[in-house]
């Protein structure tokens, strides 16, 4: 017994009537929760070459939104949380902690730093952990705290997690650029498929598609199947507001280090050694600033959804239609001059 799934390589949006004459009619602005709002639907990952203060700051300002990450002492983190507050035009900003452990000490030194959204940031969610870990936070903190949680992949485990008190969980497992977790485990499921399956949820929990986004047609495709927002690694990582170290090689092209918070790489940094492999390093390179690489994907984005005839999300989530490609239709969609 098996259920087909699809993943965003097997589907494309079919085009739709429009009557949209510039660009700047859209709206990207997507929900956080009842209290907030984001002024684009994106999220920097929680991960050690992606998220620290001045991606923070920068996403913030950008209208969108960073998960400073949490391999590092509770007061680097808080730190790295009021560096990013220091910067006048963030707003927001998040911070990730464990499932366990010391979840509820680092949650509230970032809290009173400044961080209103708290992730609780495991690869395995719909876990009893996770239900533990969310109570432990809601009876030791106020309801003005913003509880991300994750990741889960099928509408039973976000049930679960917005039912035990989540207010956004992210949904994707096994889908990252950078994730082993399929290979080394036999589990996980179509990023695509899991926020179709999701989207079918009747809690108010806001939907964060998190994992194997590569450019701005798989965003919109995110956001169309019922998304509020997507959080990314690869697509941001690179940039100059990265933590990791720029280096160059022999001819002189610069780099930086991308790598899987579980690989072996960053647990060895972490925790000094290595138990399950779920992820990998790598380098890529150097993107310059992560406003040109939002910038880029915004105006895509907005392409996207005039295409559709959307002048905002829900609009293009009650517009979308999906259709299926064939492996001849994908070939097409591609840029095959490139291939001949
Ligand atoms: P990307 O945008 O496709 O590069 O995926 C980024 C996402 O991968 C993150 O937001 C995490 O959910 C996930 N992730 C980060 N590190 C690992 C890992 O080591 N193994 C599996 N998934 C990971």
């Amino acid at each position: 017994m098996y259920k087909q799934t699809i993943a965003f390589g097997d589907v494309l949006l079919e085009p739709q009537y429009s009557d949209i004459t510039s660009r700047k009619e859209i709206s990207l602005a997507t929900p956080l929760d009842s209290r907030r709002q984001l002024a684009i639907p994106i999220i920097a990952s929680p991960m050690d070459t992606v998220s620290e203060w001045e991606m923070a700051a920068t996403m913030s300002s950008l209208g969108g939104m960073a998960v400073i990450h949490r391999y590092n002492t509770i007061e680097e983190q808080a730190a790295q949380v009021k560096n990013a507050l220091e910067v006048q035009s963030c707003f927001v900003v998040g911070a990730a902690v464990g499932v366990s452990g010391d979840l509820v000490e680092r949650a509230a030194e970032c809290y009173n730093a400044g961080a209103k959204v708290i992730c609780i940031d495991v690869a395995h969610g719909d876990h009893s952990l996770m239900n533990a870990a969310i109570d432990s936070l809601r009876r030791t903190f106020e309801t003005g705290m913003h509880i991300m949680a994750g990741n889960v992949a099928t509408l039973e485990g976000f049930n679960r997690l917005a039912d035990w008190g989540a207010d956004s969980i992210r949904v994707g497992i096994g889908g990252g650029s950078i994730c082993s977790t399929r290979i080394q485990t036999g589990h996980g499921a179509p990023t695509l498929q899991s926020i179709i399956d999701c989207a079918q949820t009747d809690r108010t929990a806001k939907l964060i598609a998190d994992g194997g986004i590569k450019n701005s047609g798989d965003i919109v495709k995110a956001l169309a199947a019922g998304a509020d927002a997507v959080m990314l690694g690869s697509l941001l990582a690179g940039t100059d507001e990265t933590p990791s170290e720029a280096f160059r090689d022999r001819d002189g092209r610069c780099f930086k280090a991308y790598r899987g918070m579980a690989s072996a790489e960053a647990q060895k940094d972490w925790r000094g050694k290595t138990s399950s492999l779920e992820g990998v390093s790598t380098t890529i390179p150097c993107k310059g600033p992560v406003k040109n690489v939002i910038e880029d994907l915004l105006t895509g984005m907005r392409s996207g959804l005039s295409y559709s005839g959307a002048r905002s999300i829900p609009e293009l989530q009650s517009k979308a239609t999906f259709i299926l490609q064939s492996h001849a239709a994908s070939a097409e969609s591609d840029t095959h001059i490139l291939r001949r």
